[in-house]
């Protein structure tokens, strides 16, 4: 029996999840049914009991075996149809015509407690039509990794999917490092729409149409009654406008992502995909984490100029619908596009201003280009900087002058105590105001990884005090000085993050 037509089954005690199916129901061809594969024993792992029932879910029922058998996509509901979503993209500039869930299975949407809908979705639920030769697995690590990380990125107030469980099936799955305990990810996203399922669309008659008046009813529905000339334009333009704020604000954490594929592109303007991410310690521009990123194509600084092409593929897509006249439509999306520098550069900007307590006033580029050149020569850890500055306003000078060198930082630290102080500002008000724009934590790779080998033998210890470290990142706590230390060099000398999930 193939894996879409096993039975499906009623749950008597698990409550009904309530799931809808628009995606399918209103674009077709952009998904197939399907279900997960069966797994010998799944059980909840880590559940997030706040999300959980941010949807109305359960989580005591969550956590019973027929929850694990749902979260891991190893039973069938009967309530739903489940289904594995199509897309395209591009892979370190080259197009792939068919990617799609590999992997993963969409359980269905949801609604939030504000109203809005969601996905409820699995990685690690098993091979599917598109999963080109993989196996269709997931390993705990890796799926730990993504809930740490991602519930981290929404405790720094960053769009992002979140992480509702990590259920383990009972399967070892074979890694390059040899066998691992295998693990589905259940996530939660606005939508799984990216810039790679318009891609995937634009080749199909008619599809691209049908699929840009869902996404603009589901994230961007103040466009959907204007006219067809006016409506692609807008959708654009406010896709262009999210992503230039998304990647803005992993600049200002430090985030490298990755892997900027543009299959790992949202439409609506989430973190998705949190592969072989890491965050900066030292801040260098170069800095290249991914073991497959040989042409540093994904280097931190890269990032903007990289959403850049991958908002320019995005656009291609929507030329048709623009503008039957193809040079009209070029001309126009051309404008939007061109406008995404202004937009990012405005969104790190206004960042970079309340990073450095600058608030409302604004923040002298020269002074933020300073700033990046003293770090990057004295290889200074991005997120100890911040709140040794506020630090700093507080009459505290040794934190910051242990980071940079006082003869070197002097005129620095002169010109910005300036211009914080030229409204005659309260100085510890600012650096209470940094402080709660300024992570003290963050996920820092050597916590991280030492996290994830612990759960992989099967402690999870460190990895619960992790995430709760990271989950508070701005609450300053004597207790967890260690997870605001940087990595010791011998560490960050040779880490790299590997896309072997
Ligand atoms: P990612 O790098 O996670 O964004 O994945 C890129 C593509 O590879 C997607 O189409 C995934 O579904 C697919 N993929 C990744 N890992 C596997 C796997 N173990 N089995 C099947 N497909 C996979
Ligand atoms: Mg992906």
């Amino acid at each position: 029996m193939s894996e879409s037509t096993r039975p499906r089954v009623s749950i008597t005690n698990l409550p009904a999840f309530g799931f809808e199916t628009t995606l399918a129901d209103e674009v077709h061809g952009v998904t197939v049914p399907w279900q997960g594969a069966p797994a010998p024993d799944p059980r909840v792992l880590i559940l997030n009991d706040d999300l959980a029932r941010s949807l109305a879910l359960d989580p005591a029922s969550l956590r019973t075996p027929e929850g694990a058998g749902v979260l891991s996509g190893s039973i069938p509901l009967a309530e739903t149809a489940t289904v594995a979503m199509a897309y395209a993209g591009h892979q370190f500039g080259n197009f792939v015509p068919l990617l799609g869930d590999g992997r993963a299975l969409l359980l269905g949407e949801l609604r939030d407690d504000r109203g809005r809908r969601v996905d409820l979705h699995l990685k690690g639920s098993g091979a599917t039509p598109f999963s080109r030769g993989g196996d269709g697995r997931a390993v705990v690590g890796a799926m730990l990794r993504e809930y740490l990380i991602s519930e981290a990125m929404h405790a720094l107030n960053i769009p992002t999917t979140r992480s509702l469980a990590v259920v383990t099936t009972g399967e070892q799955v074979l890694r390059e490092g040899g066998p691992q305990p295998g693990a589905v990810l259940a996530r939660v996203a606005s939508s799984h729409l990216r810039v790679g399922t318009f891609e995937f669309a634009a080749r199909r008659e008619g599809l691209a149409q049908t699929l840009a008046d869902y996404a603009i009813a589901r994230h961007y529905p103040a466009f959907a009654d204007l006219p067809a000339e006016d409506r692609y334009l807008a959708f654009f333009e406010a896709v262009v406008e999210a992503q230039a704020s998304l990647v803005a604000q992993w600049m200002s954490v430090g985030f490298v992502h990755g892997v900027m594929n543009t299959d790992n592109t949202t439409i609506s303007g989430e973190t998705i995909d949190y592969g072989p991410c890491a965050f900066l310690d030292a801040y260098d521009p170069a800095t290249v984490f991914s073991s497959i990123d040989h042409g540093g194509r994904y280097a931190y600084g890269n990032q903007p100029a990289v959403l850049g092409w991958n908002l320019a593929r995005f656009g291609e897509t929507l030329l048709p619908l623009v503008s039957s006249t193809p040079d009209a439509a070029i001309t126009a999306l051309t404008a939007v596009l061109d406008s995404y520098g202004d937009r990012y550069r405005q969104h790190y900007s206004a960042s970079m201003a309340l990073k450095l307590g600058l608030g409302d006033s604004g923040v002298d580029a020269a002074l933020v280009d300073d700033l990046h050149r003293l770090l990057t020569d004295h290889h200074t850890d991005w997120t100890l900087t911040f709140r040794a500055l506020a630090d700093n306003l507080r009459g505290h000078s040794s934190p910051f002058d242990s980071l940079v060198p006082p003869d070197a930082s002097a005129n620095w630290l002169k010109r910005w105590r300036t211009a914080v102080s030229v409204d005659g500002q309260n100085l510890s008000s600012v650096a209470d105001g940094m402080d709660r724009v300024n992570p003290a934590y963050i996920p820092r790779n050597h916590l991280v990884d030492a996290a994830l080998n612990a759960a992989t033998e099967g402690d999870l210890e460190p990895f619960e005090s992790l995430l709760e470290v990271v989950t508070s990142p701005f609450d300053r706590c004597g207790e967890w000085s260690t997870y605001a230390a940087p990595a010791p060099q011998s560490f960050s000398a040779g880490f790299q993050t590997f896309c072997g999930t």
